[in-house]
């Protein structure tokens, strides 16, 4: 027993949940809820060592499937007795597979907002790139386009890459040719 009475104490209360099978500890689970109460009554209980490879098989298993905090807590606790609520929404949100695949909720999608309506040609432009499309004789993979918005006009220049420096040239060699519009229209696309 240790040294502190409310430890020693704590200890005592507890132990009636614990059972030795084969030299074996086992935790005797109170279904004190809907959600555990078809959980097996037994737990074995794990050392601190053995915590994180049950964290491993639990969450990155085919059966674990990468699922989140309480998933990966209540499939752990189906069979396993150990304090490890923190250290497992620590693993999971720190996994990076999970990270890299699922899905966001911010919301990324803009606000669909009313265009200006044009009153001659060339004052609204909506401008795009369109690729990667199979490669021309001369290497051009993309497609700048430029469609004017009062008479759908369209212009289309080819180009090498999207990079910056090919698509602000694009729009340079374009305003050259058009003059400078009023209003352009762009996706914004990266
Ligand atoms: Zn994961």
């Amino acid at each position: 027993m240790p040294d502190s009475q409310k430890e020693s104490r704590r200890i005592l209360l507890e132990s009636c949940y614990f059972i030795l099978v084969d030299d074996v500890l086992y935790h005797r689970r109170k279904a004190n809820s809907e959600r555990t109460r078809n959980m097996s009554e037994f737990q074995l209980v794990i050392p601190k060592q053995f915590i994180s490879q049950i964290l491993k098989i639990a969450h990155h298993s085919p059966l674990g499937g990468h699922s989140g905090i309480q998933n990966t807590l209540d499939s752990i606790r189906e069979r396993y007795n150990a304090r490890m609520g923190k250290i497992i929404s620590e693993y999971v949100q720190s996994c990076h597979e999970c990270q890299s695949r699922k899905v966001s909720n911010l919301n990324t999608k803009a606000k669909i907002v009313a265009y200006p309506t044009p009153s001659e040609p060339f004052q609204v432009w909506q401008m795009d790139i369109f690729g990667t499309l199979v490669s021309s004789n001369n290497a051009d993979t993309y497609v700048f386009t430029a469609v004017d918005a009062f008479s759908n006009f369209l212009f289309a220049v080819p180009l090498r890459n999207n990079d910056a420096i090919s698509v602000s040239q694009a729009i340079f060699n374009f305003f050259c040719n058009f003059g400078v519009c009023s209003t352009v229209i762009s996706d914004q696309g990266s």
